[in-house]
């Protein structure tokens, strides 16, 4: 009798103890197990293999998002500098941009735990979804520290 993979369907040779075509593990004794048992090993080896392979969404749209500030802002920074063209920054911007980057990182943890419990590709979009966020947060705390001394300064001199 013929064998072919459960998985793509490619023929087999009888000694082959992995797919050629796919690189799943071929299995043995097909001829013993149930037809409904061969279709349930398809169909997990197929969804096994479909989750591997993916990207994990959150993490991929949680990268995107947080990415969506500092590419603004370095935007606008090197148009103000080459150009002399200020993008516009009122509230309403900022409002989105900040609220692009609370998504983005919320979304990324769950990439992260999701990439990680699934073993699905995305970890590295992720972490970088996760660190954006709160790396520029950082930087405008800091930048923040620093106007308020700035001012103080000011104050003290006058
Ligand atoms: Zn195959």
């Amino acid at each position: 009798m013929e064998k072919h993979c459960l998985n793509c369907n490619q023929k087999l040779d009888d000694d082959m103890l992995v797919c050629p075509n796919c690189g799943k593990k071929v299995y043995e004794n097909t001829d013993n197990l149930n037809e409904s048992e061969v279709l349930k090993n398809k169909e997990e080896q197929l969804s096994a293999y479909d989750n591997k392979n993916k990207i994990n969404k959150f993490a991929l749209i949680g990268f995107i998002l947080s990415l969506i500030e500092p590419v603004y802002m370095i935007a606008n920074v090197l148009l103000s500098l080459y150009l002399n063209v200020f993008l516009p920054l009122f509230s309403i911007i900022s409002t989105i941009l900040s609220v692009t980057q609370s998504v983005g990182f919320i979304f990324s943890v769950v990439g992260l735990v999701q990439c990680i419990r699934r073993k699905q590709r995305g970890k590295v979009f992720a972490i970088i979804g996760i660190l954006l966020p709160v790396c520029i947060l950082i930087f405008y705390f800091i930048g923040f520290i620093f106007l308020a001394k700035f001012i103080q300064a000011l104050g003290s001199m006058g």
